[in-house]
């Protein structure tokens, strides 16, 4: 194993209801170090150009105009295996399939408004932490 780092998103429905603290509670009670955070509001377009893998699929319109609706808290976490770790934490993608005292199973509305986003691969994990942060922003 090795120390890696991954990109993390709570998204609108969460920070909507105030559950930014708790979703960082799991993250730290993981293990996970939160190595940079910052509260921002993207436009769909740029809610698009993220997610641009997705733009051939059914949903792809929606989840651009859910991520636009509030703003967002984009994080880099840090830790041993990060990026399995992070998903593991985070739970399924659709919260009825989601195990118990994930982030997922406890917080998420549906499958869409699913309260956070990770990455699925080291070289996904580095695109989207560049997407969002800059060198000098990444202290470790
Ligand atoms: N999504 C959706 N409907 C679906 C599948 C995904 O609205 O049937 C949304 C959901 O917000 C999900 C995001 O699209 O988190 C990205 O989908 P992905 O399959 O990459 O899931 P994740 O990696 O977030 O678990
Ligand atoms: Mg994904």
């Amino acid at each position: 194993m090795a120390t890696e780092r991954t990109l993390s998103i709570i998204k609108p429905d969460a920070t909507r209801r105030n559950l930014t603290g708790k979703i960082n509670a799991k993250f730290e009670d993981a293990g996970l170090r939160i190595i940079a955070q910052k509260r921002i509001q993207l436009t769909k377009a740029q809610a698009g150009e993220f997610y641009a893998v997705h733009k051939e699929r059914p949903f792809y319109d929606e989840l651009c105009e859910f991520m636009a609706s509030a703003p967002v808290v984009v994080q880099v976490l840090e830790g041993e295996n990060a990026i399995a770790k992070n998903r593991e934490v985070m739970g399924a993608t659709n919260p009825a399939d989601a195990a118990p005292g994930t982030i997922r199973a406890e917080f998420a509305e549906s499958v869409g408004e699913n309260s956070v986003h990770g990455s699925d691969a080291p070289d996904t994990a580095a695109e989207e932490i560049a997407f969002y942060f800059s060198g000098l922003e990444l202290v470790g």
